[in-house]
Parts: C-alpha cells; sequence; structure tokens
C-alpha cells in the first residue's frame, strides 16, 4: 500500500527530528514492502520568513490531501515579537482546526531502563506508568466566548467553559474505544463538583459506560487526579478530560517518564487522517548540535502506523526497536543523566538498524 504523508519539519530541531521519522518510516517501508511518499509543507517560523503568514494557503491544502501529517515543532526567539495572528504557533491551530482534529491522544510510558530519569519515588516507579490521556482538542474554555468590559472592580476578563453533549460523546467515544485496545480501564477527569459543563461531561460519560460494559469505568476530579498521578499513577490506562484539564494533566504525565524528548503525541478528528508530532517544541538551544532525541518524533510515526494506517505490527516493531536501543544503553543527552551520549544521528542509526534485523 502507499501513503501518502505531508512532512512539517518546522523550526528549530524540527528539521532534524523529522529526518529521523523519515528514514524509520522509510525502513518500515523497505521491510514491509509499504510505499511512502513525502511531501514537505512549510509551515511556522520557516514560513513567516518565507511567506509572511505562519501558515500559507498551499500548506494547509497539501495537509488536506495527505493521508497524515508528521510535524516537528514549530516556534522560537526570533518570532516571539510577533503580534498573536502571525505567531508560528497559529500553524498548528490552523491545521487542527481544519482537519477537524478533536482528540488529542498523549500515551506516557516510563521505560523500565529509564526509571531513574523519572523524577518519582522507585516504590511508585518500579509499580509502572503506562496510561493514556485522551484530551478533547477543538472545544472548552480555549474556545470558548472570552472578552474584557469594565466592572466595580476595574477591569474585568473572562473565559467560558463550554461543551455540547456532541463534543463529549465524540471524545469520550475515542477513549473507551482506545481502551477495548489497551487494559480497559477508562478514568474520566471533570469539577463535577463545581462546573455545569463537567455535570453535563459526567453525564454523558455514565451513558457512554453503559454502552462499553467491558470496559470498568471511574470518575475523578481533577484536582484529586492531579494528585493520584504522582502518588499512584500505575491505576491509571486511559484518561478522558476536557481541553483544559488536559492540558495540564498530560504535560505533568509526560514528565512521570523522564524526558519531553519521548513522548509522542496524536490528534485525531473522526476519520483516518491524524496530525502526529512529539509533544516537545523546537528546542532552539540545542537546534542544529545533533542533541536532540529523535525518539519521541519516531514514537509519533509509530502512531500514524498504527492509529491512521492500521499497521499495528509495523507499529510495534518500530517501538521494539526504541526500547532495545535503550536496553543496550544507548541515550542522547537529554536522558543520559550526565553520562556518556550518542548524537541524534546516532541514536536513529541504531533504531534504524533494530528495524531492519528485528523479527
Ligand atoms: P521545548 O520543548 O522546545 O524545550 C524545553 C527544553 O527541553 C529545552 O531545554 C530543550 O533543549 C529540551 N528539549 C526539547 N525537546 C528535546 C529533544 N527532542 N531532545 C532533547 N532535548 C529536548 O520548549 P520551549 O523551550 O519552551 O519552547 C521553544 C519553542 O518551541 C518556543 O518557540 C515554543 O513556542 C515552541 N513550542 C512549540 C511546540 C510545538 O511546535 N508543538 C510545543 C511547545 C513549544
Amino acid at each position: 500500500m502507499t501513503f501518502n504523508i505531508a512532512l512539517v519539519p518546522g523550526d528549530g530541531i524540527g528539521p532534524e527530528i523529522v529526518d529521523a521519522a523519515v528514514a524509520v518510516l522509510k525502513a518500515v517501508g523497505e521491510k514491509y514492502g509499504h510505499g511512502f511518499q513525502f511531501e514537505t509543507v512549510v509551515a511556522g517560523g520557516a514560513a513567516l520568513d518565507q511567506f509572511d503568514v505562519p501558515l500559507p494557503k498551499e500548506s494547509l491544502e497539501k495537509c488536506l490531501h495527505s493521508d497524515s501529517v508528521l510535524l516537528g515543532a514549530v516556534g522560537g526567539p526570533k518570532w516571539d515579537t510577533k503580534p498573536g495572528h502571525l505567531r508560528p504557533e497559529r500553524a498548528l491551530l490552523g491545521i487542527r482546526k481544519e482537519l477537524n482534529l478533536f482528540a488529542n491522544l498523549r500515551p506516557a510510558k516510563l521505560l523500565p531502563m529509564l526509571a531513574s530519569a523519572s523524577p518519582l519515588r522507585a516504590d511508585i516507579a518500579d509499580k509502572g506508568v503506562d496510561l493514556l490521556i485522551v484530551r478533547e482538542l477543538t472545544g472548552g474554555m480555549y474556545f470558548g466566548p472570552r472578552g474584557r468590559s469594565q466592572g466595580d472592580l476595574g477591569e474585568t476578563a473572562y473565559d467560558t467553559e463550554i461543551y455540547s453533549r456532541g463534543e463529549i460523546l465524540r471524545i469520550g467515544r475515542m477513549a473507551f474505544e482506545a481502551a477495548l485496545k489497551r487494559r480497559k480501564k477508562v478514568c474520566s477527569v471533570d469539577k463535577a463538583n463545581v462546573l455545569e459543563s463537567s455535570r453535563l461531561w459526567r453525564e454523558v460519560m455514565h451513558e457512554l459506560a453503559g454502552e462499553y460494559p467491558d470496559v470498568a469505568y471511574s470518575d475523578m476530579l481533577v484536582d484529586n487526579a492531579a494528585m493520584q498521578l504522582i502518588q499512584n499513577p500505575s491505576q491509571f490506562d486511559v484518561i478522558v478530560t476536557s481541553n483544559l484539564f488536559g492540558d495540564i494533566l498530560s504535560d505533568e504525565a509526560s514528565q512521570l517518564t523522564g524526558s519531553i524528548g519521548l513522548l509522542a503525541s496524536a490528534s485525531l478528528g473522526e476519520g483516518t487522517r491524524g496530525m502526529y508530532e512529539p509533544i516537545h517544541g523546537s528546542a532552539p538551544d540545542i537546534a542544529g548540535q545533533g542533541l536532540a532525541n529523535p525518539i519521541a518524533t519516531i514514537l509519533s510515526a509509530a502512531m500514524m502506523l498504527n492509529l491512521s494506517f492500521g499497521l499495528a505490527e509495523e507499529a510495534k516493531a518500530v517501538e521494539t526497536a526504541v526500547e532495545k536501543v535503550l536496553e543496550k544503553g544507548f541515550r542522547t543527552r537529554d536522558i543520559a543523566s550526565g553520562g556518556s551520549y550518542v548524537t541524534s544521528g546516532e541514536m536513529t542509526r541504531r533504531i534504524l538498524a533494530e528495524i531492519s534485523c528485528g523479527s
């Protein structure tokens, strides 16, 4: 089969890590007999430099016509003084919105050989962390009515948390379906003791739980969830939550695994097309020095293989190759805990070798 992939290298370390993921996809294609066609798309700061807009129409069109999008990262100090509508990050929001990607999936897994890089206490880390946060991405407070006015105590600003039944149903379904392929547990995180929008969220999740009798369902208030992630993260399988709570909890969860350079993400909508990207930014401080950890982007490509292209075996082969290289002790600087480390390119070559010789 042939899959068309739009590549958005972006800025900073973006081009380096996207190159690494492309090499991995090519190796998978060769080994398993799939064709991957790549089309590079200019977006973010790179597009501002060339076209004075963060997401040129032609770039968006290419994403819309692809089977999926692989993104490095956008942004950097060069563009920090630009007004809001001309920030590199607008490119991400534009692609998500136009592709109607309403769900953000972030797996967070603590690999045993990297336990020492985790801030968790050893006895907690030993119980394992292997969870998936399913965050609603196109609704809630980030998109609700907002504004400023004059009040009795001076200038007043407001944002509105707003969710419809339809929005909650579709993100909930995504979470329950994901749980069926994992350990069959869903925990819905809300603030139903205070917020009306959370009460609707909870009602709809309970309805969905009735449709999925094989999935063990629970609710948790967000303040408790923030504590439980540190105290007892092994209890979680799939966490489903709103845009705002998901933004905060997914960053918290990612830190449990040791390095931001390891974590992949997928943004999905109703169809199979998605946008896949590492959770980290463009790391301008290390760009061009061979210090970027390519693993988060390589694992994002593995998520693309599994979730958008239905190539579960191929995705597993990539994940296994990454784990084998780490088991053999190879580390990029961010996960070396002060010890010796290899370059970005060397890490990629080791992973490619494992893919080629893996069974
Ligand atoms: P960052 O994630 O780029 O970097 C934070 C720290 O982590 C830095 O020390 C960096 O060197 C390190 N780091 C990040 N990725 C790494 C990797 N793969 N390997 C090794 N070390 C890595 O966050 P920041 O410094 O706050 O932001 C830099 C720029 O990236 C900003 O312009 C920001 O707006 C942008 N950003 C973009 C995205 C995105 O494109 N999705 C996300 C977050 C930040």
